[in-house]
């Protein structure tokens, strides 16, 4: 569907064309239609699939259609910063038609420049709960002009403990309001809040669970202690782009790091250990390329969009369904391709079958040829004696470790199909 159909104002069109979008997504189709109407939308969709701008265009087109200036207007709450920061970019490219303003508040860095933007008059404001709460509390962020309410990834706000603020911040916002309320599953509490803070909602259920077909699966089943020698022969073998691993834990992340780093490659990582300004850098540095492998744990990268991500290596097979969509929803987004790889051990049994159900289709396993996969365990020392490019959970002897310059993009040996 050509994104004339929605006749939105044209001077968003000049937006979207600046995005570079030419068709409209299913989410996207079946979403903006409906907000522009006014009504409230409950959507089940999963990531890449364009839902940020199925919210934004409708509310950057109430917005410039009518009503005041210079007060907060729209409001979108969101799990994470780094998720806050995408959707600022997104309303910045599309609203660069028209003189709307956004605004992101969260914690972990100074409120000043945050209060500075509420004072400049941003219309919109993409926050975080409990920094929001402060600078509503503390008068500087005035909701009683809100009239699109926006909750985005409200499974995520609830696993990270934050409905009790999201309900507070629902009634600090007028009852008369338009709210869209997105989330890829529905445990019971996010009913409720649904509930209560959305009236007659359409429902729009996008591949729910399932996902993006434009990604491919593969298991590389690997005893625990030979994960990063398996991981770094991978990084080694195959023809990547920017390459997203995930790890479960923010210990294991920086150590995985390491490991990737002393192999050679351009590494960062993205965790909670890591201060604001540190994950700040991460995500740039991973996003123009300048490291070609980023470590994170779930909570950091969630719903990160990165157009450059290639493969999505699971260090460590994720707790639930849920996450093991969300992060390989890091790659293969809005039609692009990209792969998933599984470091799977004998625990891992069960989540394996889970997701072949989802999926409805066995998911491939796979081996990396004349690896030692019989190689014993190493001592258990954390320190010393390993030469760069050992790996620390031990594996076959390193390789010489290849020169940084080596690893441009589209580097290494071809690709393996
Ligand atoms: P999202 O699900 O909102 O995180 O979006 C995923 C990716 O899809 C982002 O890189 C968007 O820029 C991109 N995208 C969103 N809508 C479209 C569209 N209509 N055509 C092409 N790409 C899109």
């Amino acid at each position: 569907m050509d994104f004339k159909q929605f006749q939105l104002d044209p001077r968003l069109m000049q937006g979207v064309q600046k995005a570079g979008y030419e068709k409209a997504t299913p989410i996207q189709e079946a979403a903006i239609p409906a907000a522009l109407r006014g009504r409230d939308i409950i959507g089940t969709a999963q990531t890449g699939t364009g839902k940020t701008a199925a919210f934004v265009l409708p509310i950057l087109n109430k917005l410039i259609s009518g009503g005041q200036r210079n007060v907060p207007r729209a409001l979108i709450v969101t799990p994470t910063r780094e998720l806050a920061e995408q959707i600022h970019d997104v309303i910045k490219v599309l609203s660069a038609g028209t003189k709307l303003k956004s605004v992101t508040i969260y914690g972990g860095v100074g409120a000043n420049p945050q209060v500075q933007a509420l004072r400049n008059g941003a219309e919109i404001i993409v926050a975080c709960p409990g920094r929001l709460l402060d600078l509503i509390a503390q008068g500087h962020a005035k909701m009683a002009n809100i009239e699109l309410l926006v909750l985005d990834e409200a499974d995520r706000m609830f696993d990270m403990g934050f409905l009790p603020d999201v309900r507070r911040i629902v009634k600090a916002v007028p009852e008369k309001r338009q709210t869209m309320m997105f989330s890829a599953t529905f445990p019971a509490d996010v009913e409720l809040l649904a509930k209560q803070a959305l009236k007659e909602p359409q429902k729009i259920a996008m591949g729910i669970s399932k996902p993006a077909h434009t990604v491919a699966h593969a298991l590389y089943p690997v005893p625990q202690h030979l994960k990063s020698a398996l991981l770094l022969e991978l990084l080694k073998r195959t023809d990547t782009n920017s390459v997203l691993v995930f790890t479960r834990t923010k210990h294991r992340a920086s150590r995985v790091a390491q490991q990737i780093e002393r192999a050679g490659f351009k590494v960062t990582s993205l965790h909670g250990d890591r201060s604001q300004g540190q994950r700040q850098s991460a995500l740039k540095g991973f996003k123009s390329g300048h490291h070609d492998i980023m470590v994170a744990t779930d909570i950091a990268a969630r719903g990160l969009d990165i157009e450059t991500v290639s493969h999505v290596i699971n260090y460590d097979m994720p707790d639930t369904a849920d996450a093991y969509i969300h992060r390989i929803g890091r790659t293969g987004r809005a039609q692009r391709t990209g792969d998933a790889f599984t470091l799977v051990t004998d625990e891992d049994k069960d989540m394996i079958r889970i997701l072949e159900r989802i999926m409805g289709a066995e998911l491939k396993r796979e081996t990396l040829e004349e690896f030692d996969y019989k190689a014993p365990a190493p001592p258990r020392s954390e320190s010393g004696g390993r030469g760069r490019g050992a790996p620390r959970d031990g594996g076959r002897p390193p390789k010489p470790a290849p020169t940084p310059k080596s690893y441009g993009r589209n580097r290494l040996a071809p690709r393996k199909k």
